[in-house]
């Protein structure tokens, strides 16, 4: 666009800049649609050379249109790392117990079978189909062949995905799901587990025998799947995930927070010898090879983890996620909160709390659009801006603070 001194340029010139401008907007857009177009149409051939049906390849991949969100998520890198207690406090909040209770007493045969099946413990089980799809419920909100093929058009790491895609197509193509069941992440996990369509294909069990491998639609397939994923992973039957422990005063050795990668197994004896504890002071003792994991630093709580915490681990490659599993189970077996409490003195909300600090926004003024739950960037937006005026640091946060200040019950 060619450029004219500031103030001196005509208003007919101003227009026609304008124009010119509109039309180079719309040539962009029609530009992009038709490389929607011929992208998806190379998809579509290529699912079908390697092996999916014409029918659903086409079904699945006939019409996609632009989705900016799918595009916009594929894109977006956290900007920072959810500290433990808030991830803590929404994924193992007092309603997924409730909740995890009562699916206990519905699918308590199912999770038996499950777990004479597999070996897998029945709570851990249900922990886990409570944190991936809220027991079934909460799925992920896109179209998953239309969301994976934005993603792969936009060329966000491409092959991939293209990868996943034609796996996802190939699960239809043997009729285990239908096409319209295919509701997930935009990132291509679905169904009750969340599977990548890869892990789907490799993992996914027929549990009720009906002939398909269906985890969007068959509790028993969905809760033998996870089990047989972690099996798969090296649970060993009988093992406890791990305990929390009393790590000795000063320790400076190594331990993992985020990942486990780099932290030794050891037999607890071993850890007994460096002054790790139980909570009545006696040195832990056994041969069970264990990873010592403290997801706050040395100030908040200090868990021994075994194998079978590693199991859990590989489902969602992250300390907090494992964690979060293996304590939801404890919780819905009756255990205790953990001893040691987070180093916060402004923990983390509940789902229900993260609602009622939404309503709050919108009741003192921030236009947040509707109440939902999710911390979406406006969300967050809004919350940065009640923090400046109520005089804390505005980092974000949906914190306890923030939501008392703003009149929260507890
Ligand atoms: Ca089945």
């Amino acid at each position: 666009m060619r450029r004219t001194a500031t103030g001196t340029r005509p208003a007919t010139e101003l227009l026609t800049t304008i124009a010119a401008f509109g039309a180079a907007l719309f040539g962009a857009a029609e530009t992009a649609r038709a490389d929607l177009d011929s992208c998806v149409a190379r998809l579509r051939a290529e699912a079908i050379r390697a092996g999916v049906s014409r029918s659903v390849a086409n079904a699945a991949l006939g019409k996609v249109s632009f989705d900016e969100r799918a595009v916009r998520f594929s894109r977006t890198q956290p900007e920072s790392i959810t500290p433990i207690w808030d991830y803590m406090a929404f994924l193992v909040d007092k309603e997924r117990l409730v909740d995890g209770a009562a699916m206990m007493r519905r699918h308590g045969q199912t999770l038996a079978r499950v777990e004479r099946a597999y070996g897998v413990d029945r709570h851990v089980i249900l922990a886990l189909w409570g944190i991936e799809s809220d027991f079934g419920r909460k799925v992920g909100d896109f179209f998953v062949p239309h969301a994976m093929a934005n993603v792969i058009c936009a060329r966000r790491n491409p092959k991939f995905f293209r990868r996943e895609l034609i796996h996802l197509l190939k699960i239809v193509s043997r009729g285990d799901v239908k096409l319209g069941d295919l509701q997930g992440s935009w990132a291509g996990a679905f169904g009750q587990t969340q599977f990548m369509p890869s892990t789907y294909t490799r993992l996914a069990v027929d549990f009720d025998r009906d002939g398909r491998r269906d985890l969007v639609n068959s509790v028993p397939d969905a809760l033998a799947s996870a089990a047989n994923f972690l099996r798969r992973s090296g649970w060993r039957k009988g093992l406890a995930w791990g305990w929390e422990v009393r790590a000795p005063r000063g320790f400076r050795g190594r331990y993992a927070t985020r990942k486990l990668n780099r932290v030794r197994f050891r037999p607890l004896d071993d850890w007994g010898k460096r002054g790790f504890t139980d909570f009545k002071g006696r040195p832990v003792r056994g041969r069970v090879p264990a990873a010592l994991v403290m997801p706050a630093g040395p100030r908040g709580p200090a868990f021994l983890v075994t194998r079978n915490f590693r199991a859990i681990y590989s489902y969602n490659v992250a300390v907090s996620y494992a964690l979060a599993i293996s304590h939801l189970s404890d919780r819905l077996r009756g255990g205790k909160r953990f001893r040691v409490g987070w180093p916060t003195n402004d923990p983390g909300l509940s789902r229900r709390q993260r609602l009622e600090l939404q309503k709050l926004l919108l009741r003192a003024g921030y236009d947040i659009g509707k109440a939902d739950g999710r911390i979406g960037p406006i969300t967050v937006a809004a919350i940065k801006s009640a923090q400046k005026r109520h005089g804390m640091k505005p980092d974000g946060r949906p914190s306890m603070r923030l939501y008392k200040a703003l009149g929260g019950g507890s």
